[in-house]
Order: structure tokens, then C-alpha cells, then sequence
């Protein structure tokens, strides 16, 4: 790429870095969560207009040099589209990012546990909303929790931490929240509860009323089942409040997706699968990096947008809401949003 000078670390106008990129690969997925998209009538984006492999890397290759260090691959499902293991290899080799890691639904998962040992991914969120199969189907509408079981274990034994995450949904997996916390006591897991947010593409109408199980709320739910949570070190810059349990190898971890308690120390960007830039979960999209690259921009152009981009970022997901030329957040989808 061409060599540009901007400084090496960005930070925002409230003091925040940027050091970590949420990268999604595709839009497209093989389960459907009741949570995250409708089971019909999903309108995936014609494949030209998704970001190539290669713009990709451009763009992440620029932003190491704005202070990424750490890139979650994310989607959709980010195992759906092709390739997608050469080019976590040409990820793997960029200088300047020292963690590389992804959150899968599990289910195509298994097979290339070996190669992301080999390319050094240290651990992996797998989602999994609950432990019993009958509720999975109800839960994904598909019949895949043997496959996403096969991933966990693959990845325990390969040696890499494992992060489930599991959305907490009124009348639909609470009964689930203990067997999935019950994992941590025997094996060295962390299982994250997280609040249920709107981003669901139409599947259902998610007012704050009908989001009821806040971080509070799953809390208190857990202690009464399993004893106390006690808080644990936290790394800075983490969505998920982190406890340990008595007696218990792994931890339990919650994260107030929708409370946003954590908005003070966010560090991330997000970049989603045609290419558009979120700096905050809860905006619109505040860049188009396809129609830049598509454009002809130079490194450094994209580089000065992406700066003025991070620079301007709202305080917290509140004002990024309010900021939002459309209001109804159920009009996107975490599959687009990348997580
Ligand atoms: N398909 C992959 C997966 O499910 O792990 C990666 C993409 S998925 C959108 C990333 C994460 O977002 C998953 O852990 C999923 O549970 C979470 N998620 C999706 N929709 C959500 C919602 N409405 N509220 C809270 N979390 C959500
Ligand atoms: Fe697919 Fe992940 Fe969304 Fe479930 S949460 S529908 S697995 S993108």
C-alpha cells in the first residue's frame, strides 16, 4: 500500500481508542435466530455490492495503521461464504494486528478447528442460546445443535478458549440460563448473557417492554440458582461484565447490550459487509468505504475519512440512537450490523 502519515492511534473526541475492528464477511447465514432475522422474505444484498476479500484486507491493512489491533471476524455467518479461510491466512500474516478471531454459529465450524489453531486464534465466541435440542430448532428454526456441539468441543480440544454467547429471550430460552452457566463448572468456559436488543430485520417487534430480562434481572436470576457472582478483572475496552463462581473452572460473563452500560471505554469500529462503517452499534452507518474504494480514493483519503469518522462518534449507543435517520430498530439486522 501507499505510505500515508496520520497518527498511529486514533482516539475520539471523548478520549476513546481505536484498537479493535468487528469484520463482517457476509451477510448470509444458515440459521435464522428468532432474535436476529425473520424466517422469510430476507432480502440478502446482491453479491456485488458485498465487499471482495481484497477490498477487505485493503481496508483492514489501512486501518492497522490508524491503531487496529485486534479483528473479530462476524456476519452473518462468516463460515457461509467461500474462501473464507485463505483469507484469514492473509489476515493472519498482516504486521500490525496481533489478534485474530471470530464468532460463528457453529455450524460449519468443526472441520477447520485445526487451522485456526495453526493460524494462532486464541479464542472463538460460539453462539448457543440453549442446550436442548427441541428449543435450538424453535430458537434458529434449524435442526443444528449437534453440529454447533461438535464446533465446542473441537474447540476445547484444540486448545482454544471458547466464549458462548447466549441471548437471554423473554418465554423463550430463560429455563436455559443455568444448564448454559452450569457449563463453566467443570470446563474452562465463559458463557455471556446477552440482553436481548431489536436488531431482528422484522422477525418481531422488540419494544423495551418486551425486553424485559435486563443485566439486573439475569443477574439476579443466576445467583438465585448458582450462588453468587463475584465480580472479576475485566479487561478494558470489554462488553461483558465478567464473574467468577465458587467452585466453578470457567466464568460466567453478562453483557447490557441494550442497558449499554459499557459505551465509556468502547474502542471499536465496525465494518459491515458492504462495506459501510458503524462506529457505534446503534447508528445508521456513518461511512461508505465501498464507494470509496469503488471510487478510486487513495489510502490516505480513506484513512482522513475514517479519522474524521472515529473523531465524531457519539457519546454512547443513546445518542447514536437518537441520531438514527430511521428511528425503528428493528428495521436491521445483527447479520448485517456484524454483531
Ligand atoms: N452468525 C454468527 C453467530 O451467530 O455467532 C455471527 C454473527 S451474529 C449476528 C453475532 C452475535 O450477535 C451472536 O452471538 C448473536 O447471538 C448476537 N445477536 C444477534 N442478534 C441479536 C440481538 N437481537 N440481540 C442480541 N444479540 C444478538
Ligand atoms: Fe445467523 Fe448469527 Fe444471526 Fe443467528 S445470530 S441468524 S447464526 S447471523
Amino acid at each position: 500500500m501507499s505510505s500515508f502519515t496520520l497518527p498511529t492511534t486514533l482516539h475520539d473526541a471523548h478520549g476513546r481508542p481505536l484498537e479493535y475492528l468487528r469484520l463482517a464477511v457476509t451477510d448470509r447465514c444458515n440459521l435464522r435466530c428468532f432474535y436476529c432475522m425473520p424466517e422469510e422474505g430476507i432480502k440478502y444484498m446482491p453479491k456485488h455490492e458485498l465487499l471482495s476479500y481484497e477490498e477487505m484486507l485493503r481496508l483492514v491493512e489501512i486501518m492497522t495503521h490508524l491503531g487496529v489491533r485486534k479483528v473479530r471476524l462476524t456476519g452473518g455467518e462468516p463460515f457461509v461464504r467461500r474462501d473464507l479461510v485463505p483469507f484469514m491466512e492473509r489476515l493472519a500474516a498482516l504486521p500490525g494486528l496481533d489478534d485474530l478471531s471470530l464468532t460463528t454459529n457453529g455450524v460449519l465450524t468443526a472441520p477447520h478447528v485445526p487451522t485456526l489453531a495453526r493460524l494462532g486464534v486464541k479464542a472463538v465466541n460460539l453462539s448457543l442460546d440453549t442446550l436442548d435440542r427441541q428449543r435450538f430448532f424453535e430458537i434458529t428454526r434449524r435442526d443444528e445443535l449437534p453440529q454447533v456441539m461438535r464446533t465446542f468441543y473441537a474447540l476445547l480440544d484444540a486448545g482454544i478458549q471458547v466464549k458462548i454467547n447466549a441471548v437471554v429471550m423473554d418465554g423463550r430460552n430463560i429455563q436455559d440460563l443455568v444448564p448454559l452457566a452450569e457449563l463453566t463448572r467443570d470446563l474452562p468456559v465463559e458463557v455471556r448473557f446477552i440482553e436481548e436488543m431489536p436488531f431482528n430485520g422484522g422477525s418481531h417487534v422488540a419494544t423495551p417492554e418486551s425486553l424485559p430480562w435486563n443485566h439486573r434481572r439475569i443477574r439476579q436470576h443466576l445467583e438465585a440458582h448458582l450462588g453468587a457472582l463475584v465480580p472479576a478483572y475485566t479487561a478494558t475496552g470489554a462488553t461483558a461484565d465478567e464473574y467468577t463462581i465458587a467452585g466453578h473452572q470457567g466464568r460466567v460473563g453478562i453483557i447490557a447490550a441494550y442497558s449499554r452500560t459499557f459505551c465509556g471505554t468502547c474502542n471499536r469500529l465496525r465494518l459491515t459487509a458492504e462495506g459501510g462503517i458503524k462506529t457505534c452499534l446503534y447508528d445508521q452507518g456513518v461511512l461508505d468505504l465501498r464507494a470509496m474504494l469503488r471510487g478510486g480514493a487513495t489510502d490516505q483519503e480513506i484513512a482522513q475519512a475514517l479519522s474524521q469518522a472515529f473523531y465524531h462518534r457519539a457519546a454512547n449507543g443513546f445518542e447514536a440512537e437518537r441520531l438514527r435517520p430511521v428511528h425503528q430498530l428493528n428495521f436491521e439486522s445483527m447479520a448485517t450490523i456484524g454483531g
